[in-house]
């Protein structure tokens, strides 16, 4: 019987020699653990809990089919029969849950962050400092080779199928571009022999694992960069590969080196299912739309349109692996909500570390960060409720523990109520509302508008100080002048604003708050999205790129920081460029290498290499960073006090070190 709230998102997906228990497809997304030595144990671990929690069919990272064509240095691979043992782990903990799960294929082509880099023809890609080897024909035919021999041990190992990487700029698409393709044999010139790599690919495939295997194919439908494919060549390819034996079809948006922000936070919901849409009408086989499609009304609205027949989620996975249970029980309320920052998952893979998630520090953790029932309950008093205050709290009360959680205001939240008025950051509002439900769950006694003091805390076995922090003030003359004010009262708007703004400090609140007083009303929603990153949705050219609207801000603002080099440097590994063009398109203008003088009537007073200059703003506002906030400390002496967050440490603190730090310090409890 259909699903009475979800009866497309949950309803079955028949595939022939196989039925898929939903239309959900937890995404391929490298977490770091695919490099692990011998059997791949934490894996296993992170997918079986995703698994058992109903997934309908789980994507692996990708792996390599040979040594050339992993990602990085010694990525993880799958290219020889003695591999295959590593991965039964996988499929045998996947499998005993009741999962299906496939292998992704990926052969990072140019993208390679390593000498033995091929491609189609020699060249170096804006992401990678090695320049590529142009493959030899020989080398060609050894490459599909080596995407069957993939795809044989794949099925040996135990999995239900293979997904074949074909987008986001990797080999397979390098091939069929004519923008990466410069060769002049059977394998490059037009566009019908550009795509015989991947369509060779898919026959020799099909041929070798038989009928009884998923083949998923990710194709590019929207390439967002210059000489990229057209529509009517995505069409052409959707159908050669359902002739040559794809059972899926999944959408792949954008190349990595695209200068169009694809998943960040500050993407509409579902922005992309258009054009998975499109695409229905020309094939037979399924298709899975993908992008910023994060709860379950959203899912089942894209499937119930008609644009996909599946829709595929991956850090959504990472941020709750029992998404899935929680939409079929009617427990929504319940969910971890993916904010797609990046700060946890991509960034990390980008350093190097193993993904995690921002509101979820269990992920890819799943054996090491354990939270147990306690078998000694403590009285447990949490002071703020902030990220570290909410985390903590939620965990320990899970545990066992008797939780009080104190906080001065009359919501939580701590500065994410600041964080969720920037533009761009509204999914903060799920990360309150899965907390708010997590404490009537868990059963913490909430004590808002109570500004606890040591009295109040007497009596408590531990006392977490989830205080939070101070900002910093600024101490130049006339930092009392009325035109000072602090982001806190800006992104509370309990100050009106003027025409002209100077910002002291760029870090990530000057960055926010730059945004939030620059925003322009025109960017908001889908199509305002797409226009201002210069997507078109009419598909007139190759690559689906116009000219990117004019943006329209709404004030004049001047960001400024007092050490050289480039403002916003820190920020995000993978979000960082997208906050830099957002206040590049809106005209705010980056002042570096800045001494700031004094504030008077006429501005703020500067000066820049030696010379004087007054940006005449109507407001000053003051991001200059944060103190931690231990007021109360001192009059807890003797008391069993344990700091966490901004109240620990306030340099370089975030949502994700709180969170995690108020994770662990509760589950050691
Ligand atoms: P806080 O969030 O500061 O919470 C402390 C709480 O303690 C407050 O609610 C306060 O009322 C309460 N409190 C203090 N003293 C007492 C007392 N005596 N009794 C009771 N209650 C008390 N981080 C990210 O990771 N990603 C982002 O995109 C991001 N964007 C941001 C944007 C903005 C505009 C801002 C301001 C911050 C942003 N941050 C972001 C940073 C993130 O919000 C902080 O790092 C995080 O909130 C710190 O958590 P915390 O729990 O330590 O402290
Ligand atoms: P921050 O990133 O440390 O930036 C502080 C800024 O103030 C810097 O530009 C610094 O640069 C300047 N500054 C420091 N001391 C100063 C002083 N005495 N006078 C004048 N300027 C001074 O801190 P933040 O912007 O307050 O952010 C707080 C935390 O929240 C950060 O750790 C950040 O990671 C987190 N956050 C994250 C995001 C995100 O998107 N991930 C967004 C917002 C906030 P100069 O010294 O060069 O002037
Ligand atoms: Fe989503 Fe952020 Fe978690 Fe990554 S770190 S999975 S983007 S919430």
């Amino acid at each position: 019987m259909a699903h009475t709230r979800y009866p497309n998102l949950l309803a079955p997906l028949d595939l022939g020699h196989v039925t898929l228990r939903n239309r959900v497809l937890m995404g391929s997304m490298h977490v770091g653990l695919e490099e692990q030595f011998g059997p791949l144990t934490k894996l296993a671990a992170y997918f079986r809990v995703r698994a058992r929690h109903k997934v309908g069919l789980i994507v692996t990272g990708g792996f390599a089919p040979s040594w050339s064509g992993g990602v990085k240095p010694l990525a993880g691979r799958l290219s020889n029969a003695w591999e295959v043992h590593k991965h039964r782990v996988i499929t045998d903990a996947v499998h005993e849950e009741g999962g299906r799960i496939a292998l992704q294929i990926l052969h990072a082509g140019r993208y390679a962050y390593h000498p033995l880099a091929v491609a189609p023809s020699p060249q170096k890609s804006p992401i990678s400092p090695f320049r590529a080897r142009g493959l030899s024909a020989r080398g060609v035919e050894g490459t599909i080779g080596d995407f069957v021999r993939c795809a044989v041990a794949a099925k040996a190992a135990g999995y239900d199928g293979v997904e074949i990487m074909g987008s986001e700029g990797y080999l397979i698409n390098q091939f069929i571009a004519a923008k990466t393709n410069r060769r002049t044999d059977g394998w490059g010139g037009s566009f019908e022999q550009r795509i015989r790599f991947p369509l060779e690919i898919v026959r020799r495939t099909r041929q070798a694992v038989g009928a009884d295997f998923i083949i998923v194919f990710r194709l590019s439908m929207l390439d967002l960069v210059d000489d990229g494919s057209t529509w009517d060549e995505v069409v052409h390819l959707a159908k050669e590969l359902q002739a040559a034996g794809v059972s899926i079809l999944n959408t792949g948006i954008g190349w990595h080196e695209a200068r169009v922000p694809t998943i960040a936070t500050m993407v509409p919901r579902a922005a992309f299912t258009w054009i998975t849409a499109r695409l229905r009408e020309h094939v037979r086989v399924p298709l899975i739309t993908s992008n910023r499609i994060n709860m379950p009304d959203v899912a089942e609205q894209v499937l119930a349109r008609g644009d996909a027949d599946m829709v595929s989620m991956a850090r959504p996975f990472l941020a709750d692996p029992e998404w899935v249970e929680k939409a079929e029980q009617g427990r929504e309320d319940e969910i971890n909500t993916c904010i797609a920052c990046n700060q946890a998952c991509i960034d990390h893979v980008f350093k190097n570390i193993r993904a995690s998630c921002l509101v979820n520090p269990k992920a890819c953790y799943e054996d090491e960060l354990v939270v147990a029932p306690t078998a000694a309950p403590k009285r447990v008093a949490v002071v703020g409720a902030g990220p570290a205050g909410l985390a903590a709290a939620t965990t320990a009360a899970e545990r066992g523990h008797h939780v009080v959680l104190f906080d001065a205001a009359a919501e939580i939240g701590g500065q994410l109520n600041l964080a969720r008025q920037v533009p761009g950051k509204e999914e903060f509002n799920e990360t309150l509302r899965y907390f708010r439900r997590r404490l009537e769950i868990t059963g913490v006694d909430v004590r808002l508008g109570s500004l606890a003091t040591a009295a109040d805390l007497r009596g408590f076995d531990t006392i977490l100080l989830a205080t939070g922090v101070h900002p910093r003030a600024l101490s130049i003359p006339g930092a009392d002048h009325p035109k000072v004010v602090s982001y806190i009262d800006v992104l509370r708007r309990t100050v009106e604003v003027g025409a002209r703004v100077a910002i002291i400090g760029a870090g990530g609140i000057g960055f926010d708050v730059a945004a939030f007083l620059a925003h322009d009303d025109g960017a908001h929603g889908v199509d305002g999205y797409l226009d201002t990153w210069g997507v078109d949705r009419a598909y007139s050219g190759r690559g689906a790129l116009k000219a990117p609207r004019e943006a329209v801000a709404a004030r004049d603002v001047t960001l400024c920081q007092r050490s050289a080099g480039k403002p916003g440097a820190k920020l995000g590994k993978t979000t960082g460029w997208i906050h830099r063009a957002t206040l590049q398109k809106l005209g705010v203008k980056a002042l570096s290498g800045v001494t700031y003088q004094r504030v008077d009537d006429a501005g703020l007073h500067v000066l820049i290499d030696g010379r004087s200059l007054v940006l005449e703003v109507d407001h000053v506002v003051v991001c200059a960073g944060q103190e931690p906030n231990r007021s109360l400390e001192a009059s807890l002496a003797g008391m069993n006090v344990v700091r966490i967050g901004g109240a620990d440490v306030a340099s370089e603190l975030d949502a994700r070190r709180a969170i995690d730090q108020g994770t662990r310090v509760a589950a050691a409890l």
